[in-house]
């Protein structure tokens, strides 16, 4: 991909989000809404049930944000001092969960994009533009 590309966007995401204090997943919503991507919010995979972030249902697209506690980021996640057990087997039953729906959502034909909390909190530019290429990217094909 060429390096204008990258600038462009950056300059318009920068442009977009100068003083604003949003969450990172309000942010990165927003943003791509901006730039001109629709999605549903409220998109449900009624077999298995569950609601991605981001539903891009012509392109057949989901984006995950997920949270680095609750998903249990390689990176970031610390085990709770209490309820130790519960936590455990809390966040175990998340990414079981995570695993599951890619896979159903893979052989369904559908692209999953997921995206880390603390790469949107340390580096939402970064970030989103990776979530743009792939979203680009899945258009080409
Ligand atoms: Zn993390």
């Amino acid at each position: 991909m060429a390096d204008i590309f990258t600038k462009e966007v950056r300059s318009k995401i920068m442009s977009k989000i100068k003083g604003k204090n949003t969450k990172p997943e309000v942010f990165l919503r927003k943003v791509l809404f901006r730039l001109g991507y629709r999605y549903s919010l409220r998109y449900k995979f009624k077999e298995l049930n569950f609601k991605p972030d981001m539903v891009m249902v012509s392109r057949k697209i989901c984006v995950f944000m997920d949270g680095c506690f609750w998903h249990g980021c390689s990176r970031c996640y610390k085990e709770p001092k209490s309820n130790r057990d519960y936590w455990v087997s809390k966040i175990n039953r998340n990414i079981e969960r995570d695993k599951e729906q890619n896979e159903y959502l893979k052989k369904n034909g559908w692209k999953v994009i997921r995206v880390w909390e603390h790469d949107l909190k340390e580096n939402p530019t970064k970030t989103i533009i990776r979530v743009i290429r792939e979203i680009d990217e899945s258009v080409k094909k």
